[in-house]
């Protein structure tokens, strides 16, 4: 452990879930065919007007209320100047907060709540959301006629989200990520998949002496895209500036990328090369005015947000804080979880069979959780029969196997099967008697008071009743035999 203390702040870009792009009426497509969703808008041909699209802008709004953030109902465009081979208008409209007069991002003064191992809450502030549209993608096919160009992410609409300096470790980090992910699938505002780059993160960090010293100089990293990446970079640049100021060697601000596989931090640019954007209001697009009703309208339909559910779960279902996270991380579990959970006589053990064999399961399925074949009822009726002991545990095991390759009820397998447990006393002593006759010397060692036995005979009747045995009763009946 480094005996600094690092102070880190995040940068998010999150590909907005529209149908359409940010200035025109083009297709959002992906793994189509190259530059076949473009106009001359999205082509950055002059005279070409842009119009924003409603539905990017409602996104970007409910984004900044689930942040906590206050929304400007007066947004300004910005136009940032550079050449890139992948960007043909030679500008990227976006919001930023450089220029004072133009500082009027859609979304500012947010926070966030993270869990924090000691069961602690802490809240990370969240600077501002701007908008922006995306580039084009180059594509590096290695062809004998060079690159190829493909214009169909040109115009697509993203959000990014700085927040504050308030992180302190590169777990806390990651914790602040997952929590903006969730937020970010919850709010259908984007699909926030990082392995499809619909969700990147930039992290800047820098460490000081002391808790209560001033900030120290800050690197950005850029582009990861992945939680490890994102731990592994900070604490790889930890490390780094640790030894840097070590060794009394002053630090630079600059910009850096992570490499993986040399599990290093290389400086792609320092602050002397920093672009000179020459950002001036937009000009053919107007402010961007929002009816304060709307933003109310948005507001009053936020769906229930990841921290709300988590706790609703623990209230209501009665689960553990742990158990709650965990159900709550991806919204297709939590909703799976809610729907059984309400048939459910005992959720704690719902909870349990969830997190440790359907989720187990569901991570080496393509679809996730939406391909099972069981449904969460189905789950629910399989605790049932084991609250009211028609089943054992044990053979609940083989049960939920059954319903998750054939997607059959747990009535219809227990009929099919017939695999209800044995519960019937009467039933259950002429099993035990029987294996007491097949086995008199080890009995006659029991009834002395050798009580390791015991586990030996439970054995032998499980295996006689084909496992359907109650074992509660096994023993009674066994304990009562022996006193005979
Ligand atoms: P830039 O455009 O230079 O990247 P931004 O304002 O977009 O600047 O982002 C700055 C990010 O860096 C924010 O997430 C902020 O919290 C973080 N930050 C600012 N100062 C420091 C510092 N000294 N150490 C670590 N992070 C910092
Ligand atoms: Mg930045
Ligand atoms: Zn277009």
């Amino acid at each position: 452990m480094s005996k600094y203390f690092p102070v880190i702040g995040l940068e998010i870009h999150c590909q907005l879930a529209t149908e359409t792009k940010l200035f025109c009426d083009c297709k959002v497509e992906v793994n189509t065919l190259a530059n076949k969703n473009v106009c001359e808008g999205c082509l950055g041909m002059p005279g070409a007007l842009p119009v924003p699209n409603k539905k990017a802008v409602e996104y970007a709004i409910r984004l900044g209320l689930a942040l906590n953030c206050e929304i400007d109902s007066k947004a300004m465009w910005a136009r940032k100047n550079y050449f890139y081979p992948d960007l043909p208008s030679g500008y990227q409209v976006t919001q930023i907060g450089l220029i004072p007069e133009l500082d009027h991002p859609i979304a500012k003064k947010g926070w966030i709540e993270i869990e924090l191992d000691d069961g602690k809450t802490k809240r990370v502030g969240i600077t501002r959301i701007h908008m922006e549209e995306d580039a084009g993608k180059l594509v590096h096919d290695l062809s004998p006629e060079g690159s190829h160009f493909d214009a169909n992410r040109c115009g697509t609409p993203l959000c990014e989200i700085v927040t504050e300096p308030d992180i302190r470790s590169p777990q806390e980090a990651v914790l602040v990520l997952q929590k903006i992910k969730q937020i970010l699938e919850y709010t259908g505002v984007s699909n926030a998949n990082m392995e499809n780059g619909n969700m990147r993160c930039d992290g800047n960090i820098s460490i000081r002496p002391s808790e209560d010293a001033p900030f120290g100089v800050r690197s950005e990293i850029k582009n990861l895209n992945s939680f490890s990446n994102l731990e592994k970079a900070l604490e790889t640049e930890i490390l780094y500036q640790s030894i840097a100021l070590d060794a009394k060697q002053p630090l630079e601000q600059c910009t850096k990328r992570y490499d993986v596989v040399k599990n290093k931090t290389v400086v792609i640019r320092s602050k002397e090369d920093a672009l000179d954007y020459k950002y001036f209001p937009e000009p053919n697009t107007a402010r961007l005015i929002t009816d304060p009703k709307c933003i109310e309208e948005i507001r009053n339909t936020l769906p229930e947000l990841p921290d709300a559910r988590r706790k609703r779960f623990i209230d209501s279902f009665d689960i553990t804080a742990y158990d709650a996270h965990v159900l709550t991380i991806e919204k297709e579990v939590s909703e799976w979880f809610d729907e059984a959970a309400t048939k459910c006589k005992n959720p704690k053990i719902l909870a349990n069979w969830i997190i440790s064999e359907l989720l187990r399961e569901v991570k080496d399925l393509d679809g996730g959780l939406s391909s099972v074949k069981m449904t969460p009822i189905d789950l629910a009726n399989l605790v049932n029969l084991i609250e009211d002991k028609t089943i054992s545990g044990k053979i609940a095991k083989t049960v939920f196997a059954e319903m998750l390759e054939t997607g059959k009820t747990p009535d219809t397998i227990i009929q099919e099967k017939g695999l209800v447990q044995i519960s019937d006393p009467v039933a259950i002593e002429a099993m035990v008697r029987e294996v007491i006759a097949a086995n008199q010397v080890q009995f006659e060692e029991f009834k002395s008071g050798k009580a390791s036995i015991k586990g030996f005979f439970v054995g032998q009747i499980m295996r006689a009743s084909g496992g359907k045995a109650n074992p509660g009763i096994v023993n009674q009946i066994l304990d009562k035999i022996a006193k005979e």
